[in-house]
């Protein structure tokens, strides 16, 4: 337990811990950087920090403070469920709870104007059962319009016993008001050893799929933990069979036609997967690209393919591969319009190998 335990962002977890030693937190903070690095995380630590009876410039998970912070978070999360199901608008925020520590978070597409209205008005109200309260402001971004101003009125006047901390991606999403009223602390993608080290304690994945899946979470620790080996093959599968057929056409026999039709139509086969399969094409051609501008590239997705995307690099050139990402456009439209795309992809098919290079007769 500790901030000891925070993965990655050593220079965030360095900015808290010394926030907390010297007895002096910013009344507003702003948490910012990319999804799934644990800026909720430590936002949490931070704000058990404040209220812990036992440790100093950290938090002990254990005393009674740390684990009443833990029933608050569980009911207000309970509450929040319940409130999402609520269909009627005036309904879903009548009566909001809140605890001394909050995650405020949107109920809808937004975070809503009764939501910052109440918040504010009980800021300035003591504490009930911690000696501060903190309010944590989670996807900041969607704080609603009408509500922007509300919530500046307390962030320029702070309440002497409550602390905020903001959560978002992107502190420019945030009205440049707000922004300037806020300590930052910034967020990078946590790195790959970090994330390789963490998958080997908590997985059993082998050594070259946590590399791949390390990869594949580029950066964020949420991502890496969902990595679901064989189903990022399965749905990698065809598009390796896609591309094997499509690059070995003009330098072998013949063109395997029913390869390239059999991809085309596993590609196209589940379409509520359609997402995820053009994702994991999209990572493929940026890794052809990668590799075609410099075959000793290292910055490349899937990694445990690497020998066999620098083949095929070396036979698509790039006027095939631009052809394959018009060609994943066009899918990615398709589905937009709720088209077919097994026909996408066998045209994608054909087209490629119209552009290669014509075999001697
Ligand atoms: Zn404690």
């Amino acid at each position: 337990m500790g901030l000891d335990s925070f993965l990655g962002n050593p220079q965030a977890v360095t900015a808290v811990r010394e926030m907390l030693a010297s007895g002096r937190v910013p009344g507003a903070l702003l948490f910012s950087g990319p999804d799934g690095v644990g800026k909720k995380t430590l936002a949490l630590m931070l704000a058990k920090g404040l209220v812990c009876e036992r440790a100093g410039a950290d938090f002990c998970g254990e005393c009674a403070r740390c684990r009443k912070a833990d029933q608050m978070l569980a009911a207000a999360r309970e509450d929040f469920a319940r409130r999402r199901e609520i269909k009627e608008s005036a309904r879903r925020v009548e009566g909001l709870i809140y605890f001394d520590l909050q995650i405020i978070e949107p109920i809808t597409k937004f975070i809503l104007a009764e939501q910052i209205r109440q918040l504010r008005a009980i800021a300035y109200t003591r504490p009930f059962e911690f000696p501060r309260r903190i309010f944590i402001v989670d996807e900041a971004q969607t704080i609603h319009w009408q509500a922007v101003d509300l919530l500046l009125k307390v962030l320029e006047e702070p309440p002497e016993t409550t602390n905020f901390i903001l959560i978002c991606p992107n502190a420019f999403e945030l009205r440049p008001t707000i922004r300037s009223r806020c300590t930052r602390v910034g967020f990078k993608p946590v790195g790959e050893a970090i994330i390789q080290d963490l998958l080997a304690r908590e997985t059993k994945l082998s050594a070259p799929q946590r590399e791949l899946a390390a990869r594949v979470a580029g950066g964020t620790v949420a991502r890496a933990k969902a990595f679901d080996s064989a189903e990022y093959d399965r749905r990698r599968q065809p598009w390796v069979d896609f591309l094997e057929a499509t690059a070995a056409h003009g330098t072998g026999p013949s063109t395997n036609w029913r390869q390239i039709f059999d991809s085309a139509r596993a590609l196209a086969e589940n379409r509520g997967e359609l997402d995820g399969t053009l994702e994991v094409g999209y990572s493929l051609l940026s890794d052809l690209m990668r590799l075609m501008l410099d075959p000793a590239a290292d910055a490349i997705v899937n990694i445990d393919l690497k020998p066999r995307l620098k083949d095929w690099a070396g036979k698509l050139r790039l006027e095939r591969i631009e052809k394959l990402k018009a060609g994943l456009d066009q899918a990615y439209r398709l589905q937009i319009r709720n088209v077919n795309p097994q026909l996408g992809f066998e045209t994608l098919g054909m087209d490629l190998i119209s552009t290669g290079a014509p075999r001697s007769a």
